[in-house]
């Protein structure tokens, strides 16, 4: 079992950040495998903010093997349609995949890919940002990339994109969907303990319980 010590997302260890603040823990998992399971984000950016997380510590989607990411795939399709069912919107996927720990702008470099409830396009900014990405399917099973680079991957309306980036600040990605939603937390570390933030991830637990099957 590939394990790391005091990382988030890794089964010993995933929930210490939520007990210590008196969040929801185990009870903020939505679906659960020998491969992956689901948890809402512990800051979600709007309603409905979850994360695909693979139960070993791989640093990047491109990591997977290929039974994992079969498992995604259908998850991602679930999502797609909960959503529209739900929250009435198309879905954002998106990871920042680091190939060096603290690369892409994540905080915690376990794979996970973020799913976001929302109809707008980021794709328009990042190339501003970022410059042209690359047409590719993280979830593709040639592993083409295989951890030669940081990236953000983003997928948005049947677009899959792959952006190779530099060392990008902490939260980078965060904070450019914040700024979408009219939304300025998108600290988590701070904002997790608001409130408000507590409050949207209560309610994105009732909104999609027992609704992920595969
Ligand atoms: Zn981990
Ligand atoms: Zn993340």
């Amino acid at each position: 079992m590939k394990y790391s010590i005091k990382c988030p997302f890794c089964k010993k260890t995933r929930f210490e950040n939520n007990k210590l603040i008196g969040l929801p823990a185990e009870n903020s998992i939505l679906f659960e495998n020998n491969n992956v399971y689901i948890q809402v984000d512990i800051s979600p950016l709007c309603l409905g903010h979850i994360l695909i997380i693979s139960n070993e510590h791989y640093l990047n989607f491109f990591e997977l093997p290929n039974n994992i990411k079969e498992d995604v795939i259908k998850l991602k399709n679930k999502i797609k349609e909960i959503y529209k069912e739900v929250y009435k919107t198309d879905v954002l996927f998106f990871e920042h995949g680091s190939a060096k720990i603290g690369y892409a702008g994540s905080s915690i470099d376990h794979a996970h890919l973020h799913c976001i409830p929302c109809d707008f396009d980021i794709i328009e900014s990042l190339n501003e940002i970022l410059g042209n990405p690359i047409e590719c399917d993280i979830l593709d099973f040639s592993n083409k990339f295989n951890n030669e680079f940081s990236y953000i991957y983003v997928e948005k309306n049947e677009k899959k994109l792959i952006y190779k980036v530099e060392k990008l600040p902490s939260q980078f990605l965060r904070k450019l969907i914040s700024e979408k939603l009219n939304n300025s937390m998108y600290l988590w570390q701070e904002n997790c303990i608001n409130e408000e933030s507590i409050a949207k991830l209560k309610k994105t637990i009732l909104d999609l319980k027992n609704k992920i099957v595969i």
